[in-house]
């Protein structure tokens, strides 16, 4: 029998292997972000998509938001239960000796962001309490925090005394971002 499994996984947000899963607009690929995929494929790497956090609540119809707007007790408690049976399979693949090499986020997004987040102190209510659109844009930016799922894995995860590194394609450049993850992974690999 040949056995010739790597033993390493990477930890994926769900629409990096899925577009659809993001707010309606928000596209900067027609399905997986290939150059990626394809990269950790050849590399060896198996994939768990982590499960997209504001799908699971909102649906595929919901608004793009920030963090403040998503970083409540009922958001918080929704992210921790949909990670569970995630954190279960990574507390058994660590016990046994396999390699959690990466989880790789969504810089700019409030629930995904690793590095980034996007955010506004007032954001929030009805629509007509603002002039115009680019009165609402205008209260938005990007503040250097995690996303709230990002924030809960990474607790959940410090609590079981497993640390893996947490990368991230950055909405706003995907294209550097992404090299600089194989940069990563490639340095991580030689080690
Ligand atoms: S960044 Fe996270 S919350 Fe946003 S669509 Fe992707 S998986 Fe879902």
């Amino acid at each position: 029998m040949v056995i010739n499994r790597a033993k390493k996984l990477i930890l994926l947000s769900h629409c990096l292997l899925n577009v659809n899963a993001k707010v309606n607009g928000l596209a900067r690929y027609k399905g997986a972000v290939a150059e990626l995929i394809s990269f950790l494929v050849d590399e060896g790497f198996g994939i768990i998509q982590l499960p997209c956090p504001e799908m699971g609540y909102w649906g595929i119809r919901r608004w793009g938001q920030v963090r403040e707007q998503m970083n409540t007790p009922f958001f918080v408690r929704h992210c921790r239960q949909i990670f569970t049976p995630v954190l279960e399979q990574i507390i058994d693949y660590h016990r046994n000796g396999y390699r959690l090499a990466a989880i790789i986020g969504v810089d700019g997004s409030p629930s995904c962001g690793v590095s980034h987040t996007c955010s506004s102190a007032s954001w929030g209510g009805e629509l007509d309490n603002w002039q115009t659109t680019a009165e609402i844009m205008g209260e938005l930016q990007m503040i250097n925090a995690p996303g709230v799922f990002m924030e809960v894995i990474s607790q959940a995860l410090g609590e079981n005394g497993i640390e893996i590194p947490m990368l991230a394609v950055d909405e706003a450049a995907p294209a550097d971002s992404i090299a600089d993850i194989k940069k990563t992974l490639k340095g991580e690999l030689q080690q």
